[in-house]
Order: C-alpha cells, then sequence, then structure tokens
C-alpha cells in the first residue's frame, strides 16, 4: 500500500469508533498468516488481539483456506428461504452437539449484534406466544452485546451510548456488575441487586440477558461462576428466560468450550460468533431450547420473524464448520492452559507497577488495568515499534491472542506490555 492509499482513507473511510475528522492512525496490513500480521513497510508484528477474539487457530490456515475453496467450487451463497445446504446442516449437527445442552433450534446469522437482536426477538416472541405482555430486559451493568439498537439498550449505560441515544432507547433495568472476582471466595451478597430486581419486574421481563463468567468490552472483568449459577436458579424461580452472550467467550477462551460450563448451566437462549468461523468470515448463531422454539412457532405469528438475506451463507457455514471440527480435535484446552500460565507468569508480577491498577488472566485472556487511561495513538505506535499488535482501550491493555501462539511470540507481547507500563508518556494526565 502506498502514502496515497492511506491518505484515501483517512479521509473517506470510517474506521471503527473513530472520528472522521481527527481520525486515529491506521497501519497498512497487507498479509496475515499464523499469529503475525505484515504491514506494508515488510514489518510483521505478533497478534496478540485475534482481530477481536475470532481468530483462534491463527491467521490464513490452510484447513480453513481449503475449506472456504471447496465451498466456492459449488457455491459461495444461495438463499436459505425455503431452500437448505450441506454446509448449514454439518455446521448446526456440530453447534447442537457441542454447546450446552438443550440447546437444539438454531438459527444463523451474520454479525454478533444481529445474533443479541434476534435471541431478543425469540425472548419477546415467546413471551406473545404465551399471552404475556412482557417487554423489559434485565442485564447487568458493565455489559456489552453490539452496537445495534437493541443489543445497544442492553449494554452498560454509563460507559457506551446510552446518553447520545436517549430517546431512541427502551428503558431496561441493570443489576449492579457482579464484584465477586472469579477466583475470590463467593459472597452470597454479591448477587442482592439481582435478586431484588428479578423479583420486582420478573412480570415485566421478557428475559434476562448477560455475558457469562467474562465481562468483555465494557471493562474485560471475570465474574464468579456462583454469581451465574445464582442468575441461573432466580431465572428458573421467577419463571424468565436466560440469553448467554458467548459471542466473545465461547469456543475455548476462558478455558472452557463455553464460559456457561464454568457454572455448569444451560441457557435458554445462547449467542455465538466471532470465533466460530475461526475468525474466516462473518457469521453468528442463535441457539435455543424446543421449548423455545415449540411456544415461538405456536404462537400467533406462526414463525419467527427474521430472515437475513445473507442468513446460512454457505461459505461462512464452511469454515465454520471445519473451524469446529479443528476444535473438537481438543488441542486448545492445552492450548489455552499454557497460554494462561505463561499470562500468569508474566503479567501478574505488573501489579507492582505504579501505572498499573489491576492485573487479571483467565484462560487466553489478560488484561492489565491502568490507572490512568492509555494515550490510544501513542501506545499503538510503541506496539507496532516493538514488533506486537496489541490494541488497548480506556484503562484497558488486553491480550487474547490466537490459541496457536507459540511461548516465545507470547512473550513478546507481554514483555512489551510490561515495558509500555513503565512509560508514564504513554498515558494521559
Ligand atoms: N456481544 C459481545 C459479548 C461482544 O463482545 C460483541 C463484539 N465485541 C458483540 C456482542 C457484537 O458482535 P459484532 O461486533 O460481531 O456485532
Amino acid at each position: 500500500m502506498t502514502p496515497l492509499d492511506l491518505a484515501f482513507d483517512r479521509d473517506h473511510i470510517w474506521h471503527p469508533y473513530t472520528s472522521m475528522s481527527q481520525p486515529l492512525p491506521v497501519y497498512p496490513v497487507v498479509a496475515a498468516y499464523n499469529t503475525t500480521l505484515r504491514l506494508d513497510d515488510g514489518r510483521e508484528l505478533v497478534d496478540g488481539m485475534s482481530s477481536w477474539w475470532a481468530a483462534i487457530h491463527g491467521y490464513n490456515h490452510p484447513r480453513l483456506n481449503q475449506a472456504m475453496r471447496a465451498q466456492i467450487e459449488q457455491m459461495s451463497h444461495v438463499m436459505f428461504g425455503g431452500i437448505t445446504h450441506p454446509a448449514a446442516v454439518a455446521l448446526c449437527r456440530r453447534l447442537v452437539a457441542m454447546t450446552p445442552q438443550g440447546l437444539e433450534c438454531v438459527f444463523l446469522a451474520d454479525s454478533g449484534s444481529v445474533a443479541v437482536e434476534v435471541a431478543m426477538k425469540m425472548a419477546l416472541q415467546y413471551c406473545q406466544a404465551r399471552g404475556e405482555k412482557r417487554q423489559r430486559f434485565l442485564t447487568l451493568r458493565n455489559g456489552y452485546h453490539g452496537d445495534t439498537f437493541a443489543a445497544m439498550s442492553v449494554c452498560d449505560p454509563q460507559n457506551s451510548m446510552h446518553s447520545l441515544y436517549q430517546g431512541y432507547l427502551p428503558n431496561h433495568l441493570f443489576a449492579a456488575a457482579p464484584r465477586c472476582r472469579f477466583d475470590d471466595e463467593w459472597q452470597e451478597e454479591d448477587l442482592a441487586d439481582f435478586a431484588r430486581l428479578i423479583g420486582e419486574h420478573a412480570h415485566e421481563l421478557a428475559a434476562v440477558i448477560l455475558e457469562p463468567i467474562v465481562q468483555g468490552a465494557g471493562g474485560m472483568r471475570f465474574y464468579h461462576p456462583r454469581y451465574l449459577q445464582g442468575v441461573r436458579e432466580l431465572c428458573d424461580r421467577h419463571d424468565v428466560l436466560l440469553i448467554a452472550d458467548e459471542i466473545a467467550t465461547g469456543f475455548g477462551r476462558t478455558g472452557k468450550l463455553f464460559a456457561c460450563d464454568h457454572a455448569g448451566i444451560s441457557p435458554d437462549i445462547l449467542c455465538v460468533g466471532k470465533a466460530l468461523t475461526g475468525g474466516a468470515m462473518t457469521l453468528s448463531a442463535t441457539l435455543t431450547t424446543r421449548h423455545v422454539a415449540n411456544t415461538i412457532s405456536n404462537g400467533e405469528a406462526g414463525c419467527f420473524m427474521h430472515g437475513p438475506t445473507f442468513m446460512g451463507n454457505p461459505l461462512a457455514c464452511a469454515v465454520a464448520s471445519e473451524s469446529l471440527a479443528m476444535l473438537q480435535e481438543n488441542r486448545w484446552p492445552q492450548q489455552v492452559a499454557s497460554i494462561e500460565r505463561q499470562l500468569k507468569a508474566a503479567l501478574l508480577p505488573l501489579t507492582a507497577q505504579p501505572e498499573v491498577a489491576d492485573v487479571r488472566v483467565l484462560g487466553a485472556i489478560g488484561v492489565v488495568e491502568t490507572r490512568r487511561p492509555v494515550n490510544m495513538a501513542a501506545l499503538q505506535r510503541f506496539f507496532v515499534e516493538h514488533g506486537v499488535w496489541i490494541r488497548p482501550f480506556g484503562k484497558l491493555i488486553y491480550l487474547m491472542p490466537p490459541y496457536v501462539i507459540e511461548p516465545a511470540a507470547l512473550q513478546k507481547l507481554t514483555d512489551a506490555v510490561a515495558m509500555a507500563v513503565e512509560q508514564s508518556e504513554l498515558f494521559l494526565a
């Protein structure tokens, strides 16, 4: 890529959460393989992000590429209305088999946010079919569920976009974020606010929606499995559906195949995305129980009212199926466990640094929370100069590398983080 292209990019192309008038710098990546991103000037960076939780097997994987090539030879796309195809059937068979018990009916969609929209619509239609006017959702503070409107309405009201869209967003209920950390001794009062809210509002709740165990973009917080068990029990007691958003946590990232497995619970509705295709294509899925699916289907509408144009895209399904086949070969538990050990050994000592407020590690996720917000542009440049790709935000510098990362490459990432937190000029006043 020439500098001219970067000028065009700056003038004409939006990037995620970026200003068009004062954009932060972007780095031109021309190739990616295994755990490496290659810049146009030939520099190679070790990837610490898995492209936002997605590229779990690394980039340009021969098996994923082959699955896509084989599918292209047959058809890249065909509509899903009135048609089915082998790639969708193979993928959904795997999903039903590997997800928590009871989730039997799969709705394929095109991104994580849409999977959340679908889940919320399922809950609303379920209640409607039962003749109940329940239209509110209960969720947790510090949550994040995506950028479309319904998804946004259940994101943390403080650190998300609620204030910008006031008046457009429905008024849902937010329980205090869990305070008991994953490894802490469990404190029953952690659930008190949630228990109070579900008790008071069950009659008007379509569902509870949360990210199990790991609250991602809303703060990278890891909470206690007993909290999730308590939520499941309370949902059962009050006859409220539970939606688990495993778009970030699904497929091994937290050390269990699904974060719900830490608590041994099954949700009524489950959202997956991101790593579903190994990061090769955009695809998501919303799974639910036969009971929910049948109730919706026997309701007034007689069907579930959603059907995107690219639903069940064969190319995405084929690569997702291969990615899940690779996961089912079961190398990920050892890979994730060894990443966790190495992240703990390298990052936990950083707690002693003055710029560092907290360090936490779960599975293949390492988080360094700083006392001051990072200077994004300066820190990003620092990381690139040190040969790593790490994208911090706010007070969070975090690593979630592909599962296939080698110890030496992971050390390059953790060394860069350790160096960064010693440079006070990389943080805002
Ligand atoms: N839910 C969670 C928990 C997420 O982390 C994300 C993406 N960061 C989404 C939903 C939205 O997914 P997408 O960006 O694919 O729309």
